[in-house]
């Protein structure tokens, strides 16, 4: 299977061994329950066989067949409190029939290695546990503890880290938390890096259901009570309107940072985002963008919509779904507040759909974004580290809500449209891999020396 002269290092030989056993192991709601659970516990074993201690490698879920991965490299005297480094074990389904290869081998092509979870995340999850191999190889005597997290159900609910919070924090308490699993170097399509992307706030996805109710009956006698006009008409208002604009720190040192390499025609609103200037009209051309107006406002915007049993009765009730992605220094209430006042008159009521987790954008931290970026520039030298917001939510979320911030320096260099996360032929380029490893190789070390 394998293809070409293979010249690659023992690390990342180990590397890709343990992604090919990752690989092969469904760990998708399609596959067997108990996979990430026979992932951990692969994981915990080959660490184990390394040399770490049984009582620093465990694995425990919330649910039967849940796997989360907790490994501790002991530091012998402690300066600081630990770094927790994570990533997940649960992948997306993949449909065989929408993919070239098997999705479940790992098949190395043209430069890439391919298979679900390569890139989202079992290939963070590989390169993490050989780093941990290396430098415990090495005889590296960290200053602080640094701790695995691999959890189980990040693409689903995050119910596994959420439980390690409440239940078994010391297991994972830590100064702060770096995610494999967010951030990128972003590379141009000629493939030179243009900036390294550290995930350092999530806005908070939260749905709310507009609901209105009518007397029903014949729909040869239509009265003016009408549940479906009544949700119409409150579609119309969601439609117009808009949250205010309200930059975070993220936000605002990435506008100020972006305005160097934006286009022509969006800089100036970029440099006034930057200095915080909100009523500078050069920012409407900034808005145009639906990535970046993401990152000025909370957006609401309708998705679902249900109403009336039958095409001859009148209609006894009506239903959407709005989903909001909420800025992380805003909160559901609030915005549930906003949408309650604004469809009021139209007598349509406004409801959560489900529990909102919720957690604060992170400090840019000199003590933690210094070293991350020294490391990257040391790698990808002359470019500029861009705090990002993701629209969310991963495990991240979680943690940040518990009060350990997280940074996304997942330092995959990659042409931002050949993300395949997610996607059919799901791919990571083995030279981007290698890279990242060695990355995330080096500012581990840095960080605990
Ligand atoms: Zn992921």
């Amino acid at each position: 299977m394998w293809g070409g002269a293979s010249a690659l290092t023992p690390t990342e030989d180990l590397a890709r061994d343990i992604l090919a056993e990752l690989v092969a192991m469904d760990t998708s709601p399609a596959g067997d329950t108990g996979r990430t659970k026979e992932s951990a516990d692969r994981l915990a074993a080959m660490l184990k066989r390394a040399g770490f201690p049984e009582a620093d490698v465990q694995v425990l879920g919330l649910n039967p067949g849940d796997g989360n991965l907790i490994a501790r490299y002991r530091s012998r005297r402690p300066k600081q409190k630990p770094v927790l480094l994570i990533a997940h074990l649960d992948a997306v389904s993949a449909s065989p029939f929408t993919w070239d290869t098997n999705p479940l081998q790992l098949v190395e092509k043209e430069g890439y290695y391919y298979g679900r979870g390569t890139r989202d995340i079992k290939g963070g999850v590989a390169m993490l546990v050989a780093n941990f191999i290396r430098l415990r190889a090495e005889g590296f005597r960290p200053n602080r503890d640094l701790i695995l997290l691999f959890t189980a159900d990040e693409e689903y609910s995050g119910g596994n880290v959420d439980w390690l919070l409440k239940e078994h924090r010391p297991l994972i308490d830590a100064a702060f938390a770096l995610n494999t699993d967010a951030g990128q170097v972003d590379l141009l399509p000629d493939g030179r890096p243009e900036a390294f992307g550290v995930q350092t706030a999530e806005k908070i996805y939260a749905s709310f259901a507009l609901e209105a109710s009518s007397p029903g009956g014949h729909s040869s006698r239509p009265g003016p009570d009408n549940a479906i006009y009544k949700v119409a008409r409150a579609l119309a208002r969601v439609e117009q309107f808009r949250f205010p604009r309200d930059l975070n720190e993220t936000a605002r040192v990435y506008f100020e940072r972006w305005a160097a390499m934006a286009p022509p025609e969006l800089a100036p609103g970029a440099r006034a985002l930057g200095a915080a200037r909100l009523d500078d009209p050069a920012i409407d051309t900034v808005e145009e963008s639906p990535y970046l107006n993401a990152l000025i406002r909370t957006t609401c915007v309708a998705t679902q919509l249900r109403g009336g049993s039958a095409e001859n009765s009148l209609p006894e009730r009506a239903r959407a779904v709005v989903n909001c992605r909420i800025l992380p220094q805003s909160s559901p209430a609030a915005v549930e507040t906003v949408l309650r006042d604004l469809v009021a008159a139209d007598g349509v009521t406004v409801a959560p759909v489900a529990p909102a987790p919720v957690g604060p954008p992170s400090p840019l931290d000199p003590r933690v974004l210094g070293p991350i970026e020294a490391v990257a520039g040391e790698m990808w030298p002359g470019i500029p580290l861009l705090p990002e917001m993701s629209p969310g939510a991963t495990d991240g979320v979680f943690l940040r809500g518990a009060g350990i911030p997280t940074y996304g320096v997942g330092a995959v260099p990659e042409d931002p449209d050949d993300d395949t996360s997610h996607a059919p032929n799901e791919r990571i380029r083995i030279e981007a891999f290698h890279q990242a490893m060695e990355f995330w190789y080096r500012l581990t070390k840095r960080l605990a020396e």
